[in-house]
């Protein structure tokens, strides 16, 4: 089995969750099995060893940004940040509203978390609108930082979210 084929067997869907009409990527089992975590985390480094040859930060997108973002960054052997929703960060933020697929949110940074000119890329579990990646661009774009892209393990074809992030490389390893 490929690391993909291996990924791809842990993605479940559910229809109509967390609305009716929509259907629900859930990584979850990819966390429950090491070999299949480790395959997603060598995929995103392969790809980020093999198109770029600096990178000062993973930036990690609440909430399942998390999961994978550090993990990268390990083995990268540099920092991760979090972009969180709005609230949860102490001392002075930055923050950028924005649309979701089923609802509103804010985007909040630590404003010492990146420093001008820091080369960075952004990681999420899953692309659709492209509302949450295209918010966390805008924290990059106030913080100075240089965006050289976005990785997310799912993209969502149909929803276009690569046209609203248009500017920046998306790179996903599992279209649907
Ligand atoms: P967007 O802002 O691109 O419309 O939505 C992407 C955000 O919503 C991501 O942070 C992602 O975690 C979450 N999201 C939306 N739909 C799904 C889905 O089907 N599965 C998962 N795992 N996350 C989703």
């Amino acid at each position: 089995l490929s690391k993909l084929q291996l990924l791809q067997r842990h993605i479940r869907t559910f229809p109509d969750f967390p609305k009716k009409g929509i259907l629900f990527r859930d990584i979850c089992p990819i966390l429950k099995d090491p070999a299949t975590l480790t395959a997603v985390t060598d995929l995103f480094e392969e790809h980020v060893r093999k198109n770029y040859k600096e990178v000062d930060l993973i930036i990690g997108l609440d909430a399942r940004g998390f999961l994978f973002g550090p993990l990268l960054a390990q083995r990268l052997g540099i920092g991760f940040v979090l972009v969180r929703k709005k609230g949860k960060l102490p001392g002075p933020t930055l923050s950028v509203a924005y649309d979701l697929e089923y609802g509103k949110a804010e985007a909040e940074i630590q404003e010492d978390a990146v420093a001008p000119g820091q080369k960075v890329l952004l990681i999420d579990d899953l692309l659709a609108t492209g509302g949450t990646l295209y918010a966390a661009c805008e924290l990059m774009r106030k913080q100075q930082a240089e965006v050289l892209g976005c990785m997310v393990i799912i993209e969502l074809k149909e929803l276009n979210g690569i046209d609203r992030l248009k500017q920046h490389s998306v790179f996903s390893l599992v279209q649907y």
